[in-house]
């Protein structure tokens, strides 16, 4: 078992490869590979389960100060380990039996430098210091973007163009903080590792995970595909979060909005928990068994 301290712990590198280990030791089924490598060296971790011709992809921490939504996905995943090993219900939810025609694969942390440059400061940007503290100007612990000052939540080639426009338009036109899309779409390994794991394998729907707002975002103007709408309303109904439409500089560049474009499947973002970035990791088990049936709805759907 994953030590209950760890789930109390603020999701750094440290951290999150403690739980990594735990999990990789008790659960020899699991299949963990590196997907990628960040800016700064620090690796981009999945985890599979179950069938490998179909999968389901749930992925967190796009954004820096969003490392618990990396708990909860850790924790989940031990949740449906633990019933694969044991033959037991997830919320009467059958999971070891879903996941022999189709499995899972999580990504709990595909920014990783950007959650160690929030939690631990500029000097966790490596060669990239100089550069993140002339950007964050004393504001590190603020810090949503990469190493490199781009978000990669804007850094996908979906609208990329417009959303650039409307960036500069709201005085965002280079490396900083939060919100800028980067010099081209993919420019980034982050944002590359989740599109080539995305390219390799049959992705059957996939879920990115933010903080905060309590909200589930499904649609992508006119080529949402038909299924997305009543996957997100079982997902509402689960969770008790809010159906809700992007706007302004939420709209494109995102991975949500590539991941319909490129494969015309359901993508989701949904924005856990409430309250002021970064929730606190004491938030973690409120939340978890809060969104727990609808994480494991997400596999079954
Ligand atoms: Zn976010």
């Amino acid at each position: 078992m994953v030590k209950l301290k760890y789930y109390d712990t603020p999701a750094d590198e440290q951290n999150r490869r403690r739980i990594s280990r735990s999990l990789d030791e008790e659960y020899s089924f699991l299949n963990h590979s590196i997907i990628g490598t960040s800016r700064c060296g620090r690796s981009i971790d999945a985890y599979s389960l179950g069938n490998e011709d179909e999968q389901v992809l749930l992925c967190g921490a796009f954004h820096g100060m969003e490392w618990l939504t990396s708990l909860l996905l850790f924790r989940f995943l031990e949740t449906v380990c633990n019933s694969l090993s044991q033959g037991i219900c997830v919320r009467d939810i059958r999971l070891d039996r879903f996941l022999r025609s189709r499995g899972a694969i999580i990504v709990p942390c595909v920014n990783p430098d950007g959650v160690e440059i929030s939690l631990n400061g500029e000097c966790a940007a490596g060669k990239f210091e100089q550069r993140v503290s002339a950007i964050a100007q004393g504001k590190a612990h603020r810090w949503q973007a990469n190493a490199c000052g781009v978000d990669i939540n804007h850094n996908f080639n979906a609208g990329w163009k417009l959303l650039h426009e409307r960036e500069a338009e709201s005085g965002i036109t280079g490396p900083s903080l939060t919100r800028y899309g980067g010099e081209m779409p993919e420019s980034e390994p982050e944002t590359k590792a989740i599109v080539n794991l995305c390219r390799s394998k049959n992705i059957r729907h996939a879920v990115a995970f933010h903080s905060q707002g309590e909200e589930i975002y499904w649609s992508y103007g006119s080529i949402t595909p038909k299924n997305s709408r009543i996957m997100a309303e079982a997902m509402a109904r689960s969770s008790g979060y809010a159906l809700s439409t992007p706007q302004g500089l939420a709209v494109g560049g995102g991975f949500k909005d590539w991941f319909i474009s490129e494969f015309k499947k359901p993508a989701f973002t949904i924005e856990i928990g409430s309250g002021r970035n970064p929730l606190p990791a004491s938030k973690l088990s409120e939340i978890y068994n809060r969104l727990e049936e609808m994480l494991a709805l997400c596999l079954i759907m």
